[in-house]
């Protein structure tokens, strides 16, 4: 589609390509197999930002929902200084808008293309790229898809890992504690994915940033042939040659971590330890994981806007804090996402087993507060802590992943129509859905509009009045 016929879809009676009375939509930035990308300009902050639109008539053709819900939820947890920044998801019927950082230096695959780097420039990269990994592995994530292509340079020259539609979260785990899904790009592939008895995608990650490293210091694939079952050939055995140009401590990093198997291929601590890898001093420290709930999550709060939902319900990097005294605003399209059986982009957001654990209510801000408070104590939880419009509590019980802990918060929707969200925090899922289901629902009942996912059309319409175009 041309980018005319674009912005006349997204905004009818303007002149400019407006998106959302936000965002200004500019030239094409590049092409995915499913996607556009565009530079986009934010109205207000003047901005420069890249939006990837995709359209939805594609995701029902190709089956791509969960993939996308799965990219947005993992780009929420891993906000890294070397990973792109999702800034905020938009979406009318037909199309969604990934509004992400703006990353200007093109991909790293082009550089490469042009021939090998300089072992400094190489280190340097992959230095980022490990620390980037790392950091999701930390956080549960693994990439599954780690190429040049997939590695974009800012203006500084430094690395931002992209594209996260293949990634996994804990839950894609199979009961044996793998991944079974093959993908990944042939050359990148690690041999256990092929040999599809299940997988570890952190240690899958790892021999991927060995086949980048290689590319970087070679200039040339290490297991590429002259058809795929040749290629896959040469990875099951891990078969390649060094060019003579390459360091001797080098080949001894990579030597580490091309290991077939798996239980013997080299971890990211043991990376960061190598001599090879430390040299320089632009080694980004790992971020580390928060352990404690209550100083984790305020920290958590502070540095990614509650993981990246910012007051006003849009999904940004915001650190605003609370300041008014009516609850932030939760904007219409996301109530509309939340709230509509027939257009349910809640899933995007959350985790699927989390459904449930968000109502509307008609009462006030505070008699909501009050009501929580009651029925924490009630249901045998204590308050953890407690601000204007977000409480947390945490139960008394040990459960199987230890206590649960969850958090609701308010945000206000209309006048005199509030939204209470419920997430979890800490404990075992499933008995964090039993607790929203059996324990929360029926203590209250009589505050409760409507729970998310029931249909209400009074309400729906209500919505849809309020500010979407
Ligand atoms: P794929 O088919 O590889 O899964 P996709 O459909 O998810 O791709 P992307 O790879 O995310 O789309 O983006 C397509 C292209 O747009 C990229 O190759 C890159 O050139 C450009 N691009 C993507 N994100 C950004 C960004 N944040 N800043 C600048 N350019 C970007």
């Amino acid at each position: 589609m041309q980018e005319q016929e674009l912005g006349q879809q997204l905004c009818p009676k303007s002149p400019r390509n407006i998106l959302f009375d936000k965002y200004e939509m500019g030239r094409l930035l590049g092409l995915g197999t499913f996607a556009k990308v565009y530079h986009g300009r934010n109205l207000i902050t003047n901005e420069s930002v890249a939006i990837k639109v995709i359209n939805k008539d594609h995701i029902k053709n190709e089956g791509l929902m969960e993939q996308i819900q799965r990219e947005i939820c993992i780009m929420h947890l891993v906000r890294h200084p070397h990973i792109v920044e999702l800034k905020e998801v938009m979406a009318t019927k037909t199309k969604i808008f990934f509004v992400m950082e703006h990353v200007t230096g093109g991909e790293l695959f082009n550089k490469v293309f042009e021939g090998k780097l300089k072992e400094d420039v190489a280190r340097k990269y992959f230095q980022q790229l490990v620390s980037a990994i790392e950091f999701c592995h930390s956080r549960g994530v693994s990439h599954r898809d780690l190429k040049p292509e997939n590695l974009l340079l800012d203006k500084n020259g430094d690395l931002k890992v992209s594209d996260f539609r293949l990634s996994a979260l804990p839950e894609h785990h199979w009961s044996d504690g793998m991944l079974h899904t093959q993908c990944g790009t042939p050359a990148y592939v690690a041999p256990e994915i092929l040999r599809k008895k299940g997988y570890d995608g952190a240690k899958a990650d790892i021999w991927s940033c060995g086949v980048v490293l290689f590319v970087f210091l070679a200039g040339y694939l290490p297991f590429l042939d002259e058809n795929v079952m040749r290629t896959y050939t040469k990875v099951f055995k891990a078969e390649y040659e060094f060019p003579p140009w390459i360091s001797g401590e080098a080949r001894l990093l990579i030597k580490k971590v091309l290991v077939v198997d798996p239980e013997k291929r080299i971890s990211f601590q043991e990376i960061m330890r190598d001599p090879w890898f430390q040299k320089g001093s632009n080694f980004p420290r790992p971020i580390g994981v928060p352990n404690s709930i209550e100083n984790d999550q305020n920290k958590k709060d502070d540095r990614i806007g509650n993981l990246g939902r910012s007051r006003s319900g849009s999904i940004t990097t915001s650190t605003t804090k609370y300041s008014s005294s009516s609850p932030p605003f939760f904007n219409a399209f996301e109530l509309i996402s939340s709230m509509s059986s027939g257009f349910d982009l809640s899933n995007m957001f959350e985790d699927k087993r989390k459904s449930g654990s968000m109502f509307t209510s008609k009462c006030s801000a505070s008699a909501i507060m009050a009501k929580l408070r009651v029925v924490a104590e009630r249901l045998n939880f204590r308050v953890v802590s407690e601000k204007e419009f977000k409480v947390k509590l945490q139960g008394k019980k040990e459960g199987r992943k230890g206590k649960l802990a969850v958090s609701a918060e308010l945000f206000q929707v209309a006048t005199e129509v509030e939204v209470v969200k419920f997430s979890k925090l800490a404990g075992d899922t499933l008995e964090y859905t039993k607790f929203c289901e059996e324990d929360v629902r029926p203590a209250l009942k009589d505050i409760v509009w409507t729970w998310q996912g029931e249909e209400n059309e009074c309400e729906l319409n209500k919505v849809e009045n309020l500010n979407c175009y």
